[in-house]
């Protein structure tokens, strides 16, 4: 595995790769999750490309830019074990450099949820992506599900701004007890690891009312509520369209758009979003929602006429 600290260098070495070249990037202090990312890429695509930077420009001013963990030695370590070919680790100052002072600026989408609590964040995230998509030249970039609002920003991003790299989506890796993997779980006390778990039981709860027939967004949303007790405190739970983050009343009311069928086949439906705080440290979650083929009702109703 090459690493590469410019992006003359990258840009280089990433056109002599082989096709279809798979972009994985990340903040690094990685783990099983960012993994995974690897592993898929390595399996669809005949190169691959991973980036390590802590992008300053997602972080919000009172946010944990400064002390977000790093661990380039290992994380390289671990890339080049998991099959990258090339590493691309540039600094703050390589990727903007004094003057710099374009913006990729995402719109409604990036308000929502993550949007609301973190102004500026996408607008951050989609800068750095289209840099980093214009570095690579891949043809496919890899994102996890677990930010799945960031997955429907880029391909809004790469949909309106016609750009060549597509967005794939890997599933969210979970501990053993269910707490999706995270960086930021490194900042978890003991105690609070230990409550961590309910965002995604909360989540579940939220998928299982959606198997029994419940198609209502509060009842939906008052289901999961039940599980965030304790240390915890909810950010925002919701049932949102995982095209549009746009938050969905009545999940049965609803019809598919059929051309987003393809987008929306590895989110689900619909997806039951979250989020908590234990502690200063945020969690973020999702699960996929699936809408029973035959209400829950309507089997009952089939099963009384018969
Ligand atoms: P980050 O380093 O946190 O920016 O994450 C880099 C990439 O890894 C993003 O596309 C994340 O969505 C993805 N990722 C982070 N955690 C997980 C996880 N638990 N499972 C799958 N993908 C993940």
């Amino acid at each position: 595995m090459e690493t590469l600290r410019t992006a003359a260098e990258a840009a280089q070495a990433a056109r002599r790769l082989a096709r279809p070249l798979a972009l994985v990037p990340t903040m690094g202090a990685l783990h099983a999750g960012h993994l995974a990312l690897v592993e898929q890429a390595c399996r669809e695509d005949a190169a691959v490309m991973a980036t390590i930077f802590v992008n300053p420009l997602q972080f919000g001013p009172t946010e944990d830019f400064s002390r977000y963990p790093r661990a380039f030695a290992e994380d390289a370590r671990q890339l080049e074990a998991a099959g990258v070919d090339l590493l691309f680790a540039p600094s703050v100052e390589e990727m903007y450099p004094p003057g710099f002072d374009s913006f990729v600026d995402p719109g409604a989408i990036a308000t929502r949820y993550e949007g609301a609590l973190r102004p500026g964040h996408f607008r951050g995230v989609a800068t750095v992506c289209v840099k980093l998509f214009a570095i690579s030249g891949a043809e496919r970039a890899y994102f996890g599900a677990k930010d799945a609002q960031q997955v429907a920003v880029l391909r809004q991003v790469v949909r309106d701004l016609s750009l060549a790299t597509e967005i794939a989506v890997v599933s969210t890796v979970r501990d053993l007890d269910g707490l999706a993997f995270s960086s930021r779980n490194a900042y978890l006390r003991p105690a609070e690891r230990a409550a961590a778990p309910a965002l995604y039981r909360a989540l579940q709860a939220m998928a299982d009312a959606v198997t029994r027939g419940e198609t209502n967004r509060d009842r939906i949303v008052a289901a999961g509520r039940a599980y965030i007790a304790g240390p915890m405190r909810e950010a925002y739970l919701d049932v949102v369209d995982p095209l549009t983050f746009e938050a969905v009343p009545d999940i049965a009311a609803r019809p598919i758009p059929r051309q987003a069928r393809d987008d929306r086949s590895e989110l689900g439906d619909f997806i039951a979003i979250g989020s908590a705080w234990l502690g200063s440290t945020r969690l973020i979650d999702n699960v996929p929602l699936t809408v029973p083929a035959a209400p829950a009702h309507a089997v009952l109703h089939a099963s009384v006429t018969r």
